[in-house]
């Protein structure tokens, strides 16, 4: 915190925390206030982090008062030892803390940084050297996307807080707040009618081997292109259409299309396999096997022609039934991939359960390698985990061709990324397969 901030703007005394020795709750929002302006006039980006500790009254009552404190003398000092010296920390409530980025280049950076102080805080001490465990979860909100006032952040940051820990998730970020209660549920409306009405389209982005160099198939994303809210992001209708029963028409629709899309894609590049991403809520649907069978038989695509891909997160939401699911769809010879890896609170016990042949790293780890040491070191430890589980490992979210090398040399298997392609339409990924040079390689002889 620079000492603009630490001495506050109204020339009061200083209300940082006793106990922690950062910012105060007042201090931090007089800091965010004059960092709103002062981007607001910039131009530039700033994100809101919150960050709760986990069942803190039940740490009170096992450990007592005086460990708690310890405890959250330890998270501030840690927030304090990962922050960027230019970003503000400050203690909001009793168990709660926040940064502000400053100058963020892109959100997604701040997922990362979400990540590194989850990392930072896996191991706490107390005074006389014993262990504690504990969780955080955190909510992150960025301006002006999420809002333009240091309430409106807060509150969509705290919103996203609660999404997480009811999701399973260690960090989420806000959804866009334009939307209000009134637009949401016009939004559902639209959606419905976009549903029946074709609206809705698939981009494809490539999924490669990183050794071969050669292309081994595509992820199907959903796009809905709007008349009446324009280009409306998956990671908003997604959740809308799980909240209001729309998500399984949504799922059969995505799904039906994609495989008859891969049948064209299939003419030019025969190994072709598509991906497609199922949400959480059809997970425990007993039905969806079935579907999954109908829509394979439909299109007359062979099992392993299909890759579904499930988040970490989604998974965890309900263990038991998910892993259920899974095992039939993989009984039919469907391939799975675990989503978002390394983002959601899956332990090993369940890891060893999972009847799935990928793991696909998140997007975030994969992004801070060329910033962050220890973000390589966590994509080395998936990469080998997913070896000694021999499951093959994706990396998400390669926007550079060093950083595609790096993983080709620490043993990643598949990549996916900006860098290779990004989601293409159906009309541009088929000329992207006849021109790229991810297709140049021959496929293998099929064995007869
Ligand atoms: P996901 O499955 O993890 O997909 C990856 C997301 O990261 C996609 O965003 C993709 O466009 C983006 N991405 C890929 N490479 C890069 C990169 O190099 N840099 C950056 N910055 N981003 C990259 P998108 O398409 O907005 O999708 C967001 C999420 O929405 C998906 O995350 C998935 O969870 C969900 N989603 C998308 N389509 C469907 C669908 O058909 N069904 C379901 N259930 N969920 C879907
Ligand atoms: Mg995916
Ligand atoms: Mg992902």
């Amino acid at each position: 915190m620079t000492a603009r901030h630490a001495a506050g703007t109204t020339g009061k005394r200083r209300l940082m925390d006793t106990l922690t020795g950062i910012a105060g709750r007042a201090d931090f929002f007089n800091a965010l206030d004059i960092e709103i302006r002062e981007h607001e006039q910039k131009d530039s980006t700033l994100a809101v982090v919150l960050l709760n500790i986990k069942g803190f009254r039940t740490i009170n009552s096992v450990y007592g008062y005086s460990a708690a404190d310890q405890i959250l003398q330890q998270v501030a000092e840690r927030i304090q030892s990962v922050k960027r010296q230019q970003d503000i920390a400050g203690r909001v409530g009793i168990d709660e803390f926040a940064l502000v980025l400053l100058n963020l280049k892109s959100p997604h950076l701040a997922g990362l940084a979400a990540n590194k102080l989850i990392a930072s805080l896996e191991e706490i001490f107390l005074d006389d050297g014993s262990p504690v465990d504990i969780k955080i979860h955190i909510g992150i909100a960025v301006f002006p996307e999420h809002g333009t006032t240091s309430d409106a952040l807060m509150q969509q940051a705290d919103v996203a807080l609660h999404t997480a820990r009811d999701t399973w998730q260690a960090y989420q970020i806000a959804n866009n707040s334009q939307l209000t209660e009134a637009s949401s549920s016009e939004l559902v409306h639209d959606l419905e009618h976009a549903i029946s009405n074709s609206e809705l389209e698939l981009h494809y982005q490539p999924k490669v081997d990183l050794h071969e160099l050669r292309l081994l198939g595509a992820e199907a994303l959903m796009r809905w292109e709007s008349p009446e809210h324009g280009l409306v992001s998956p990671d908003t209708f997604i959740p809308l259409a799980e909240d209001n029963g729309l998500i399984f028409p949504l799922t059969l629709w995505s799904l039906n299309t994609a495989l008859r899309q891969g049948v064209e894609i299939r003419r030019l590049w025969p190994d072709f396999r598509m991906a497609v991403n199922l949400s959480a809520s059809t997970l425990t649907e007993y039905e969806l096997i079935e579907l999954v069978m109908r829509a394979l038989r439909t299109w007359g695509t062979a099992p392993d022609k299909l890759m579904i891909e499930v988040t970490e997160s989604a998974i965890m939401k309900n263990p038991e039934a998910s892993i259920k699911t899974l095992q039939g769809l993989r009984e039919l010879g469907v391939k799975l991939s675990i989503d978002d890896f390394g983002t959601g609170y899956s332990s090993f016990s369940y890891l060893k359960q999972l009847p799935v042949h990928e793991l696909k790293i998140d997007q975030s780890f994969v992004m801070g390698m060329a910033t962050d040491v220890n973000d390589t070191r966590i994509v080395q430890t998936m990469i080998n985990l997913g070896q000694n589980f021999e499951l093959s490992v994706i990396a998400e979210g390669i926007e550079d061709e060093e950083t595609l090398y790096q993983l080709a040399s620490m043993g990643c298997h598949h990549g996916q990324g900006y860098y290779i392609s990004r989601p293409l339409t159906r009309e541009r990924f088929l000329q992207w397969v006849q021109d790229s040079e991810w297709t140049r390689t021959p496929l293998p002889e099929p064995s007869s």
